[in-house]
C-alpha cells in the first residue's frame, strides 16, 4: 500500500493569526514505531502545529500520511484516515461506563463489521484496547468514578477503538502521580508498536525518560531536532530554556 517510510511527514507548516506568524515554515518527519516528544516554551507553538495537523487551525504546507496529502481533510475524515487526538481535558462521557465510552467511539466502524455479518455485541477491537491500556478491570465503571490517570488511558482507549494509526497525545501527563507518569510511559512504547507516536510535552523529566526523538519549537519555528542527548546538548535549547 505504501512504501517503506511510513509516518507523519510535516513540510513547510505555516499557520497566520492576521498579521501574526505562529507556525513559520515548520519541517517535521515523524516515523511510525517512535515516540516523537513536541517541546518547547509556551507559546513556541506547539498546539498550533498540532491544530493544523488536525484540521483545527487553517494551514499553507504539506501534511502527509504513509506518503499521502492530509492537510485540508475535513477533521472528522481525519479519523478515518488515521490521525487521531486527545486533549488535556478529558472527553469521555462521565455517566456512562467505559465500556460504553468504547462502544461509542467504536460506532464510525461499526457498520463495516455489520456488513460482514458481525455478531459480536462489542467491536474486536475494544478488547485490544482494553489490553494495551490496561483498563479491562474499570470496563463496566462509570467514567466519571476513574482516577485521573485512568482518564487519560481510557481517551488514548478511545483513540485505539478508531483505528489510530498516529496518535497526537496533549500533555498526558499533567496533573498524574509518579506511578501513573510510569505506567504512560510504559504505554506509550506498546502504542508505538505500527503506529506513530506524537506527545507534547512540559514535563522534561518525562520526556528524557521516554522520547525517541524530540523536536524542540521557538517562536514557530523548529530549533532543533534529533534524539534526546542530541536536543539536550544543543546550545540553542539551552539558551531558551535557561532563559524563559
Ligand atoms: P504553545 O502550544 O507552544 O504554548 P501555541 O501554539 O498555543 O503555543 O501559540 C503560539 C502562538 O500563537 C502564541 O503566541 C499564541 O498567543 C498565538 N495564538 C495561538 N492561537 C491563536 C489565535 N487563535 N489567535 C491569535 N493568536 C494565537
Amino acid at each position: 500500500e505504501h512504501t517503506g517510510w511510513a509516518g507523519l511527514v510535516v513540510r513547510d507548516l505555516q499557520v497566520r493569526f492576521g498579521a501574526f506568524t505562529a507556525v513559520d515554515g515548520v519541517d517535521l518527519d515523524f516515523t511510525s514505531g517512535a515516540v516523537h516528544f513536541l517541546i518547547g516554551p509556551n507559546g513556541a507553538g506547539k498546539t498550533t502545529c498540532v491544530d493544523a495537523i488536525t484540521g483545527l487551525a487553517r494551514a499553507t504546507g504539506s501534511v502527509r500520511l504513509n506518503g499521502r496529502e492530509v492537510l485540508g481533510v475535513p477533521v472528522r475524515r481525519l479519523a478515518r484516515q488515521g490521525i487521531g487526538r486527545t486533549f488535556q481535558t478529558a472527553t469521555l462521557f462521565e455517566n456512562l461506563t467505559v465500556l460504553q465510552n468504547l462502544d461509542i467511539a467504536a460506532g464510525m466502524h461499526r457498520s463495516r463489521w455489520a456488513l460482514l455479518g458481525a455478531r459480536r455485541r462489542i467491536d474486536p477491537a475494544i478488547d485490544e484496547a482494553l489490553e494495551t491500556t490496561g483498563l479491562g478491570h474499570v470496563i463496566n465503571r462509570p467514567a466519571g468514578t476513574l482516577s485521573h490517570g485512568q482518564k487519560q488511558w481510557a481517551e488514548i482507549a478511545m483513540l485505539l477503538v478508531q483505528r489510530a494509526e498516529v496518535l497526537l497525545l496533549d500533555e498526558p501527563v499533567a496533573g498524574m502521580s509518579h506511578d501513573e507518569r510510569e505506567a504512560t510511559g510504559r504505554l506509550l512504547h506498546r502504542l508505538k508498536d505500527g503506529r506513530t507516536v506524537i506527545v507534547v510535552e512540559h514535563d522534561m523529566d518525562f520526556m528524557r525518560q521516554f522520547a525517541s526523538g524530540v523536536t524542540v519549537l521557538h517562536q514557530g519555528k523548529v530549533l532543533s531536532a534529533g534524539s534526546v542527548e542530541e536536543v539536550t546538548a544543543d546550545p540553542r535549547v539551552q539558551e531558551v530554556y535557561l532563559g524563559s
